[in-house]
């Protein structure tokens, strides 16, 4: 499988060197020339696999120059760092199915992708006989900086800096970051939103000044974040697997339709949904539910993405987002791969913030995608109602997605659905407890405490014992000094 580039089609490269590079230098992402297909066959024989024997062969389907023996080592070395199954689907209701992505090292779905990416970028360098060190530089909403630098944390020849909005993350989110332990790891908190944060990184990657004196000191610069390759393919695994998972446990046949609702911000986590919808995978609604930031629902019900407008910190904040930088992926498939008109597009972001399309080309090709948001209020009445109802606790994240749901089974689609859940609730204890009690507690620790006793979920070691680790990284500082500190970080 080779890949080119939303920006330019003519671009005809290996899956190493998309995953090496991260972002095509006309600013496009990498994208695979098509998508290889699964037949009945061998669904129905993966079924019979292990969870990592299902992600080796999805990804050895994208990466001809990985052997399927060395991703299985892969694959079997990340998800070694998982609690169990690490991505079990629980049936809560009829027809209705949760697919846990957070049993991993950090307690979000992001460990899934962040686990196994630094083997793929470490043998990636390799095979195309790259001998420079690794900087990864990371902009975060609060769980991609904690999955990243848990990931590669002391990994050879790699340093890794991460930046997270300042008061934009979770209690837990942040002392998991600042607490981080590891010899090649900075992170520092930025005055500003992720938004912020996000274009401050992706202007460093753009300048050729830094470039050359990260160049001078041995360094090249790389991405964890979701616009990478190697953050997205791992994905596609998790949604054939949860369709394998139903297969194996005869809730449905093959063949059987099933849906998705995603909790989306970054747009990667469905983007991975809609790659095995193009693989054969028997797919019938890809529902994309967002926070009060509905710039995503909005686009898919009227096909213009407006990001003139108010940004909101919600208790999801994984998904404050007004810049989903992988839907430029979904956009060129909804423009039959026209690279031309999508460039057009994004210079008409990026000059007047919005942009649209006609709403024939999400309808006509996309009778996949539904889009829906919640309110607090609604997130906050959702995580309250299915405690109540079955005995199950959502993050506020996978909240989002619940709601949405209920909203959308009320056009009588009763094709059976997996929710995708992407943190575990202990992450956001203070408002997960008060949503679920009568009371409130100002204390996260003493908030998890609390969930414990009432639900007796077990409380993840690592949430626990973050009490107790020494914070080590506390700088706050403006965004423009980020580039300073890259450059303090590498001359140290
Ligand atoms: C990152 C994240 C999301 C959003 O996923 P995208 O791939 O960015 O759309 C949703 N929920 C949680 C808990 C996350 O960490």
């Amino acid at each position: 499988m080779k890949y080119t580039s939303t920006r330019n089609k003519m671009l005809n490269i290996s899956g190493s060197e998309a995953i090496v590079r991260g972002i095509s230098e006309d600013g496009g992402l990498f994208v695979p020339v098509d998508f290889p297909q699964l037949s009945k066959n061998v669904i129905i024989e993966l079924s019979e696999k292990s969870y990592e024997e299902r992600a080796a062969y999805v990804m050895s389907l994208f990466l001809e120059d990985f052997s399927y023996e060395e991703l299985l080592s892969y694959a079997e070395k990340a998800y070694a760092k998982f609690d169990g199954d690490p991505c079990p689907v629980v049936n809560i209701d009829d027809g209705l199915y949760i697919m846990e992505l957070w049993h991993g090292p950090t307690c979000a779905f992001k460990d899934i992708a962040l686990t196994m990416l630094p083997y793929l970028l470490t043998a990636a360098k390799e095979k195309l006989g790259i001998k420079d060190k690794t900087l990864i530089l990371v902009a975060t909403s609060g769980d991609t900086g904690k999955a990243a630098l848990e990931g590669f944390r002391d990994v050879k020849d790699t340093d890794i800096m991460v930046f997270y909005p300042d008061e934009g993350v979770s209690r837990m989110q942040q002392l998991q970051m600042s607490t981080q332990e590891g010899g090649n790891v900075y992170v520092g908190a930025i005055k500003g939103n992720f938004d912020d944060a996000q274009t401050a990184v992706k202007e460093i990657f753009a300048d050729k000044a830094v470039e050359k004196d990260l160049k001078a000191k041995g360094y090249s610069l790389s991405s964890a974040n979701s616009i990478n390759w190697g953050r997205l393919l791992p994905q596609i695994a998790y949604y054939i697997s949860a369709y394998c998972d139903l297969l194996g446990s005869e809730e449905i046949s093959y063949g059987d339709k099933i849906n998705f609702c995603v909790p989306c911000g970054n747009f990667g986590n469905i983007l991975a949904g809609y790659y095995a919808m193009r693989m054969g995978l028997p797919i019938g609604k890809l529902i994309c539910a967002s926070n009060i930031n509905n710039i995503l629902t909005d686009f898919f019900n009227t096909g213009i993405y407006d990001t003139k407008r108010d940004f909101h910190k919600t208790m999801s904040p994984s998904m404050d987002i007004l810049i989903s930088s992988n839907l430029e992926r979904l956009l060129f498939e909804m423009l039959e791969r026209d690279d031309a008109k999508l460039i057009e597009l994004m210079k008409e972001l990026k000059a007047t913030g919005r942009y649209a399309i006609d709403k024939r080309l999400i309808e006509d090709r996309f009778l996949g995608f539904v889009a829906g948001y919640a309110t607090e209020d609604d997130t906050f009445d959702t995580i309250y109602n299915n405690f109540d109802i079955y005995d199950y606790i959502f993050d506020p994240h996978t909240a989002v997605a619940a709601y949405v749901y209920n909203e959308y089974i009320l056009s009588g689609d009763e094709t059976p659905t997996v929710i995708v859940s992407t943190a575990n609730p202990y992450k956001f204890s203070k408002d997960v407890y008060a949503a679920i009690s009568e009371g409130s507690e100002t204390d996260d620790f003493s908030a998890a405490k609390r969930i414990n006793l009432l639900t007796g979920m077990e409380m993840p070691e690592v949430i626990e014992n973050l009490r107790q680790l020494p914070v080590r990284f506390e700088e706050v500082f403006d965004k423009d000094a980020i580039k300073n500190k890259v450059f303090e970080y590498t001359t140290r």
